[in-house]
């Protein structure tokens, strides 16, 4: 079965090679934005709006005379970066369809422009890209060093492009490909997971997966990093600095929150046959401040979508129960209902069979016992 997937690593470029790749970070910017700013002028002007392919002709015909700067990079940054800008419109039209018909909860979130100051950013590149085993060829850029050998498929793989991007001082390559992979059959057994705030994951079988809750633990030291910054003078070299120490602890929390939601996402999509997860409202519950650092920090919406795709690269299945469903009220034994169960009841008490058993095993097992009954992702 052919499946699309992505694999990200780190560059390790020389100056001439950054200053390259913040020339066409740069033009692919400039062209986002500039196509955002063309699409709202033709929208208010006419009620259509031009399409990437008309944007991009009209952009080359700037490069003649206004543009000349952007013949130094490859055609490919402005282009894809057009074809964006189409994207996010694409995405704004179908939230505020889904808004009218009272499917969406959230904000429809109106396309912004990009700023320098978020970041250098990113630009995607097509066409020839050839990878070897510590080296990848990009258009326009050449042959770049990669920091991880091995890692970027080079056989059985088709690429269909790469995005190069800047975060807290490090040049990342994430290589997009198609690839034919065998799926096994998965013949692992049926697993209720509840997913937590104290722990990680509960499953149904017993297993407790550990939080690492790495925000908590750095977040005194990004406080205190956050005020150091805040100290200096605006537009200052200090506090650039500071900013980028900042960035760097962010960045830290970021890889190790990604491990560790990786590490437990491969080993159930690939040991379990049916995982059986909750539809747990997470934008709802990120409003109750309390609950919400610690569920952004746990990453439960980055859960699900690891946990979808990995599924069907080993042959096993997600099973969504409804969030109505009383996973944590019901005895995962008798049945018995536990209307008055707060979020402070660590320990589950039935009154009709005498079970006595924690809050989130009893939950996972529920989950494990919905399966049948409900659907999948
Ligand atoms: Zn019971």
């Amino acid at each position: 079965m052919p499946i699309l997937r992505a694999y990200r690593t780190e560059l390790a470029l020389n100056h001439q090679q950054i200053t390259a790749c913040k020339q066409h970070a740069g033009a692919a910017r400039y062209a986002y934005n500039w196509g955002l700013r063309r699409k709202q002028e033709a929208y208010n002007a006419t009620g259509k709006s031009p399409s990437a392919i008309d944007l991009h002709r009209e952009l080359n015909a700037l490069k003649k005379t206004e543009l000349p700067w952007m013949y130094a990079v490859s055609k490919c940054a402005p282009q894809e970066a057009l074809r964006n800008a189409d994207a996010a419109y694409a995405q704004y039209f179908r939230r505020c369809h889904l808004k009218k018909a009272g499917q969406w909860q959230g904000t429809v979130g109106y396309p912004r422009f990009k700023s320098k100051k978020k970041g250098l950013g990113s630009f995607r590149l097509t066409g020839a890209i050839h990878v070897g085993a510590a080296t990848i060829q990009l258009p326009r850029l050449g042959r770049l060093r990669l920091k991880e050998r091995g890692y970027l498929p080079t056989a059985n793989a088709q690429i269909l492009s790469a995005t190069v991007s800047e975060q807290a001082g490090h040049w990342y390559v994430s290589v997009q490909v198609e690839q034919e992979q065998v799926v096994p059959v998965n013949t692992g057994p049926v697993v209720g997971v509840d997913l937590g705030v104290k722990a990680l994951a509960t499953l149904s079988d017993g297993t407790v997966i550990a939080n690492p809750k790495p925000l908590k633990r750095r977040l005194k030291k990004v406080k205190r990093l956050h005020n150091a910054m805040t100290r200096k003078q605006k537009g200052s070299h200090n506090r650039k600095k500071a900013a980028r120490k900042l960035g760097k602890q962010y960045r830290q929390i970021a890889n190790q929150r990604q491990n560790t939601l990786h590490q437990v996402t491969t080993r159930l999509a690939k040991t379990k046959a049916v995982i059986v997860i909750e539809d747990l409202h997470v934008a709802g519950m990120l409003k109750n401040y309390h609950l919400a650092q610690a569920i952004a920090d746990v990453g439960f919406a980055e859960f699900r979508r690891q946990l979808t795709y990995k599924a069907v690269w080993y042959g096993s299945r997600v099973v969504v129960v409804s969030r109505w469903e009383p996973t944590s009220k019901c005895c995962s034994r008798c049945g018995w209902l536990d209307d008055d169960l707060t979020l402070a009841d660590r320990v589950f008490q039935c009154a009709g069979c005498g079970l006595t058993l924690d809050r989130d095993p009893n939950a996972a097992r529920n989950l494990e016992r919905l399966a049948a009954s409900s659907a999948d992702t």
